[in-house]
């Protein structure tokens, strides 16, 4: 089922809109100038005059506000090798970002050694290292950090994945510290040797290595969704106690939509409209969810420094579609 143009994979458009707080986000983003950003102007002034603070919702302003920031994407459930994932790829590349990180399920359909350069490097080599595909000499330092996803495990032991990529620790879950953030990269696959459950070793590891950083930052990305209202639903084996070791922010893939979940005190995301076909969502959304999206392709922008993280979801097209920042500089879209 390989997508035909551009915009193929998009026919959700319209019931893929947002629910919940999403509707009016898109006028906030500099990204397009919407008629509905010009009718909102008196309504802004009105609130800054009416003391409600300086511009606290407006992601550029709080963006504007970092210093020295560590940017970074995250994509999700991308590696077709098809022009959405062309297209996200671009978009993330206009970003520069210091590095890339993945939500899984990196290549399609069944992980093989024939395929993965086709489906990964094809659009990311740039940001691979050591690199030694087709697509160019790749990166100098390695800034591409992916996590395994189930169609990666399609391949036995998920050679070809742990072949193509060289990663810290033994590969199939580590960690990176970046500048204010610490990034904790697990395999929630259940074929993972060292358990997914939250009694695993790997389980217990995580904990362990959330405890131990001094990162003001801690963010974990994983393949299943803990919290979803998509198609797949939460994972109940992946609902580790990630905010009682230290996590800020958990990021999953898996089901093919972007939903933030505020949920035991942290935020989770689901993160996988980065190239494979999106799914519609569940009709009632789980308890704390904020905003659900599968209308179009797109990644995440993260930016942090010692005080605010910001995280956007912005789809190819260059529309934001929901946002929030944690810390000093706390906000979320009005609801
Ligand atoms: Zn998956």
């Amino acid at each position: 089922m390989r997508s035909g143009g551009p915009r193929a994979g998009v026919g959700l458009a319209g019931r893929g809109a947002l629910v919940g707080s999403g509707a009016a986000i898109a006028g906030w983003a500099p990204y397009r100038r919407s008629v509905r950003r010009r009718r909102l102007a008196p309504l802004l002034a009105l609130l800054v005059l009416a003391g409600c603070g300086r511009d606290l919702g407006d992601p550029d302003a709080i963006a504007r506000r970092l210093e020295a920031p560590v940017r970074f994407a995250v994509i999700g459930d991308y590696g077709t090798g098809d022009a959405p994932e062309r297209d996200v790829a671009a978009l993330v590349q206009a970003w520069h970002p210091d590095f890339v990180v993945t939500t899984g399920d990196n290549n399609y359909p069944s992980g093989a050694a024939e395929t993965i350069d086709d489906h990964v490097g094809r659009y990311w080599s740039g940001f691979i290292a050591p690199y030694h595909g087709r697509f160019g000499p790749g990166a100098s330092s390695n800034a591409f950090f992916p996590v395994l996803g189930n169609h990666d495990w399609n391949a036995p032991g998920a050679l070809p994945y742990l072949a193509y990529f060289t990663l810290p620790g033994n590969e199939r879950y580590y960690e990176v510290a970046k500048g204010a953030v610490h990034v904790f990269a697990l395999d929630s696959d259940p074929r993972e040797p060292d358990g997914v459950a939250p009694e695993s070793a790997q389980a217990r590891w995580l904990c362990e290595a959330l405890r131990s950083s001094p990162a003001r930052w801690k963010l974990v990305f994983l393949h299943h969704p803990p919290w979803s209202s998509g198609r797949h639903g939460p994972t109940p084996y992946a609902q580790w106690p990630f905010q009682a070791c230290g996590a800020h922010a958990v990021f999953a893939g898996h089901d093919h939509d972007y939903e933030r979940i505020q949920r035991d005190g942290i935020v989770y995301f689901v993160n996988g409209l980065g190239g494979s076909t999106p799914y519609a969502m569940q009709r009632f959304p789980i308890q704390g969810s904020r905003a659900r999206f599968y209308g179009e392709f797109g990644a995440q922008l993260v930016e942090a420094d010692a005080r605010t993280l910001l995280v956007r979801f912005v789809t190819r097209d260059g529309e934001l579609v929901d946002w929030v920042a944690l810390g000093a500089d706390a906000a979320e879209p009005p609801q």
